[in-house]
């Protein structure tokens, strides 16, 4: 067999960019949880996302929702709703505040956090008085959810809304950047997200003053006094000058990422289109969408496999596929929280595979993704028939 490389399904992208500016690190020596590519860094990406927008550079985007949580006033007793069909990183802050996740289900049209379902359940949990603190809303896979309605019944109930747009950054609501379609986001530039600083994270706000109380709990609730005093619970979550210049360079590139793994879902999406009952996940009329991940769906009742099964077959050649998120009402860690609906996300995650999305994918290596795709799913509708 030829000499080939494995295929990953998203792997960091450098511009080159990147290694004059940590260069300029090491010459400045400010090698630390202070320096002036942190402060560009948060000045850089709140420019990006809009007028009246700041932003909080955290260690990860796990450690900013803690951050934001504990702003909000979460804490023992509380409820958050969060989405079920996402990424373990929106819930576990929850918990790490002695509060207990509420999963909702998603809907069809972008796999999101379904409005219907929001309203429904504020409703029944205002006339029981078990209505969550917050809500975390997840933009799943570089798509925006519909946030308007979902807004609307959080205001009319006083819930407080927070987007969860570690996965989506470039994306747009309408004519609105994610990240600024509720008064509180959090960012992640975690390796395998769309922009990378290796690790990182922004808590995204426009009430400046929330943020530079998060910033004083993120560095360890130093005082400002010369003596170490403590007068609050701190964490370490700052993020270093070193990777906010990472960052830095990497986010002149987003939109070129953008649209780049656009493109790679644009191909997937030619490649597929002759199969009966398989389609791309698919991209909602309110937005656009950033396929940070292509992900592929199939008909269950036309092709009957497991995503494990195509998974396992693909890694045999070399190449990284992952099943959708699995549902976080299905996670023994969370299994007494309750959950509302469920079904959507359990359907989705057993009839569709999140596909290799690297901004950096060539076409020949798509190429061999696209085969490997096909060969797998001609497997099992030959076993079918
Ligand atoms: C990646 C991710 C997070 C957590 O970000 P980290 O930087 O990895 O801590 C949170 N939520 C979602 C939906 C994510 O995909």
């Amino acid at each position: 067999m030829a000499d080939r490389s494995h295929i990953y399904l998203s792997v960091p992208h450098l511009g080159g960019a990147e290694e004059s500016f940590v260069a300029d690190v090491f010459r400045s020596g400010w090698l630390s949880s202070v320096g002036p590519h942190l402060d560009a860094f948060e000045v850089e990406v709140a420019e990006r996302l809009g007028e009246g927008i700041h932003g909080l550079a955290t260690s990860s985007g796990t450690a900013a929702l803690h951050l934001l949580l504990r702003h909000l006033g979460v804490g023992p007793g509380d409820r958050v709703a969060v989405s079920t069909l996402t990424f373990a990183g929106s819930v576990f802050p929850i918990q790490y505040l002695g509060a207990s996740p509420v999963f909702i289900d998603s809907e069809h049209a972008s796999w999101n956090m379904d409005p219907q379902l929001v309203r429904q359940y504020l409703r029944d949990a205002a006339a029981s008085n078990t209505l969550p603190k917050v809500l975390v809303l997840v933009h799943l896979y570089g798509q925006h959810a519909d946030i308007d309605p979902i807004a609307a019944a959080c205001r009319e109930h006083g819930v407080i809304l927070v987007e969860d747009a570690a996965e989506s950054l470039g994306a747009r609501y309408h004519d609105r950047e994610t990240a600024t379609t509720a008064d509180y986001s959090i960012l992640s530039f975690n390796g395998n997200k769309i922009i990378t600083c290796t690790a990182g994270g922004m808590v995204i706000a426009r009430d400046r003053s929330a943020l530079d109380r998060m910033r004083k709990w993120a560095n360890q609730a130093r005082e400002p006094a010369v003596e170490y005093l403590h007068l609050e619970l701190g964490y370490n979550y700052r993020l270093s000058n070193v990777l906010a210049a990472i960052g830095r360079a990497q986010l002149r590139l987003l939109d070129e990422r953008v649209a780049s793994r656009r493109a790679i879902a644009a191909r997937y999406a030619q490649a597929f289109g002759d199969i009966p009952g398989v389609s791309l996940q698919p991209e909602a009329p309110w937005g656009m969408h950033t396929r940070w991940l292509s992900v592929i769906q199939w008909d269950p009742d036309l092709i009957r496999v497991r995503p494990i099964d195509i998974v396992h077959a693909l890694r045999a050649q070399d190449i990284e596929t992952r099943p959708v998120w699995r549902p976080m009402h299905t996670q023994p860690v969370f299994s007494d929280a309750p959950t509302v609906g469920g079904q959507v996300a359990n359907h989705l995650y057993s009839s569709a595979i999140c596909l290799p999305s690297s901004s950096s994918l060539s076409t020949t290596d798509q190429e061999r993704v696209i085969e490997g795709i096909r060969g797998a799913l001609a497997n099992v509708l030959a076993k079918v028939t």
